[in-house]
Formats: structure tokens, sequence, C-alpha cells
């Protein structure tokens, strides 16, 4: 398997998926410096770090969400954590005695099972591991009991918001009281699944609820 990879490989060099050079990279360095930031609002709640549409984005996402391959994500990856950074420095997060706590939004079970892994909770380990001093994590307080049809499938705003209502449970009330809290997710289209389990961690006692995406 190996050989053949090699061979393939040589056959077939790899390219950057945003300028096409050949260099053997899924995205070269020289595109990577290029990645725009999104620009977020500062009132707003939910930001992102990276716009969808464009290609080094966008192939990463999938590849990391869709094939088990993360290696091109984990090169944005330092720069999703900056802008992190600086998204809760605007908003003076870190202007109290706690560290903010990550949050994945989680998969209900029979979805994890299915994928093998849950891609945001990959996200929070990762960006945890940059910066365990900063920012602590839970991946099991928060659940989604209720498996709720794919959000992607729906267009209507109004039944996206329907379709996510009650998925999400807190296992640990505890872990969330009086804290600052970032929930972490991969990609945020209306964010009606963001805004729900903000809802339910506000609920059970959470000081501030924000939302991370990596890409929107
Ligand atoms: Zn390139």
């Amino acid at each position: 398997m190996k050989l053949l990879n090699t061979i393939l490989q040589f056959i077939f060099p790899k390219r950057c998926v945003v300028c096409e050079k050949h260099d053997d990279q899924n995205l070269c360095a020289d595109c990577l410096k290029e990645v725009p930031q999104v620009r977020n609002k500062k009132s707003e709640l939910v930001f992102s770090a990276l716009p969808y549409r464009h290609p080094a984005v966008k192939y990463s996402l999938w590849e990391f969400k869709f094939k088990n391959n993360p290696s091109a994500f984990m090169k944005l990856l330092p720069l999703v954590h900056d802008v992190l950074i600086d998204e809760l420095t605007e908003r003076s997060i870190f202007n109290n005695f706690q560290n903010p706590l990550l949050v994945p939004i989680p998969l209900h079970k029979n979805r994890h099972k299915a994928r093998g892994f849950n891609q945001s909770e990959l996200i929070a380990y990762h960006i945890h591991k940059i910066n365990p001093d900063i920012f602590d994590i839970n991946e099991t307080g928060l659940i989604r009991s209720k498996d709720t049809e794919p959000q992607a499938k729906i267009a209507n705003r109004e039944l996206r918001k329907k379709n996510i209502e009650g998925c999400f449970e807190v296992l640990q009330p505890n872990a969330f009281h009086n804290r600052n809290i970032i929930l972490i997710d991969d990609i945020t289209t209306t964010g009606s699944t963001l805004q729900e389990a903000m809802k339910v961690l506000k609920k059970s006692g959470a000081r501030n609820v924000y939302a991370f995406t990596v890409a929107k």
C-alpha cells in the first residue's frame, strides 16, 4: 500500500488546492499565508475565524469531516486559534479570574458512532492543546439527547430552529455554573444549533456563553 501510494504520488503529484502548483502539498505555504479572516462584529455572541467559501477552508473542513483527514485543517489551526484569542480579547473575556471553558457542540451518540469521531470535539481539543494555560475544556457535560435531522438538509430558518429545539441536555450543571463558556463548532450557517446550546447552558447557570466556529 505504501509503495502504491509512492508510485501514485509520482504519477499524480499532489497539487495545492488554491494555486494548483505541484508542490506535493494539499495547501502550500504561500497560499496558507493568504487565507483571509472573517470580520466579526464585536457585539455578536457567535463569531467565526475563516470564510467557508475560500477554497483552502472548504477543502480542509471537507477532508477533515467527511474523509477523516485533518492534515490540511491542522495547517489552518494556528490561524483559527489566533482569531479566537483576538476575538475574546476584544470582548474582554479574559478580564476574569477564571479561564474560559471550551465546550464542543456534541453529536448524538448514533451519529458519533456512525462517523467515528466528533469534529467539534477534536477542534476544541486542539485549540486547548495549543494553549492549555488559557483554556479549560469540558467535552462531556453537554450532550445531544435527541437525534435530529441534519440542519443542512432543512432550508427554512424557522424549521431549523424547531428541528433543534430541546435536543441538548446538560449532564454536569456544576461544571458550567458561573463560567464563561465558548461553544466550539466547525461551521455555522444560520446559527440555530449554537443558539439552542447557548440557551441551555445559560439556563444551567453559565455566566456568559459565546460561540466560535472555524468557518462561516
Ligand atoms: Zn498554493
